[in-house]
């Protein structure tokens, strides 16, 4: 058995007042290295879930490991690399300082942010953007900047929510050679996505999610190869 980078069991949260869950009876199982795609339309609950996983949001019920530790230890949470759906920019900062503060948020030294800030920059095409305030990036660099925070500390899982919601094809590319990347590297990868075309091209697993319940889950091979429902539930998202 590989480990498992993430486990649930029947995780579950109602936000107050909400007349139904945000997310039921969840049961994930991702094993470490693999690429995992977390698909689902608006409001289905992936964002809750990563709140969940991060420690962000209070499970109602149930329970979660990541990396092995049970969700919201404080030294796991070094080890996750984290893009935001909606990222907060300081848009002051340049470049290069804005990936200084978050390798000191994540506790990395002088000599080893010295060394990681461009090679993050470069990962993301904006090796040419160091020495730019982040105020003159447009929508999807500011996107791939967040996108070089999430990877600049070599976390062991990286989650992105949402990766490429404000980017064009040259940008959707590159962060599919850095999934591609982080793979090789045998970092674990979650992605949330509403679009079956992106996380068919880079997942080994995908869980489908809906209102709240995970609909189906596998390989991409696995799901499509079963009867057409399942196709048509894919192709509906
Ligand atoms: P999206 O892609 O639109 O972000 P999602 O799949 O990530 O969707 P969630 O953001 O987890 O879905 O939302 C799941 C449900 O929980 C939705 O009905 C949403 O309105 C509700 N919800 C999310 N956050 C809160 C909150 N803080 N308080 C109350 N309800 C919330």
């Amino acid at each position: 058995m590989p480990n498992l980078a993430l486990e649930t069991h029947q995780l579950r949260k109602v936000y107050s007042g909400a007349p139904q869950a945000a997310v039921e009876a969840l049961d994930l199982s991702v094993p470490e290295g693999a690429v995992f795609g977390f698909l689902g339309p608006n409001g289905a609950g992936k964002t809750t879930t990563i709140g969940m996983l991060l420690g962000n949001v209070r499970p109602t019920s149930g329970s979660a490991t990541v990396l092995g530790k049970p969700i919201g230890d404080r030294n796991t949470r070094r080890s996750i690399g984290y893009l935001p759906e909606k990222f907060q920019f300081h848009e002051f900062l340049t470049g290069t300082e804005f990936l200084d503060l978050h390798g000191r948020l994540y506790g990395l030294d002088a000599a080893t942010r010295k060394a990681r800030i461009p090679e993050a920059l470069e990962r993301v095409g904006l090796g040419e953007k160091a020495k730019t305030p982040l105020k003159a990036f447009s929508k999807g660099m500011q996107q791939r900047a967040g996108l070089a925070q999430a990877v600049l500390h070599k976390p062991r899982l990286v989650i992105l929510d949402e990766p490429t919601s404000a980017l064009d094809p040259l940008g959707r590319r590159i962060v599919r050679e850095l999934i591609v990347s982080l793979k090789e590297e045998g970092t674990t990868v979650v992605l949330n996505s509403h679009l079956l075309s992106e996380v068919e091209t880079t997942c080994d697993f995908v869980a489908i999610i809906r209102r709240g319940r995970v609909v189906k889950q596998g390989t991409l091979a696995e799901l499509t190869a079963q009867p057409a429902s399942v196709v048509i539930e894919l192709e509906g998202i």
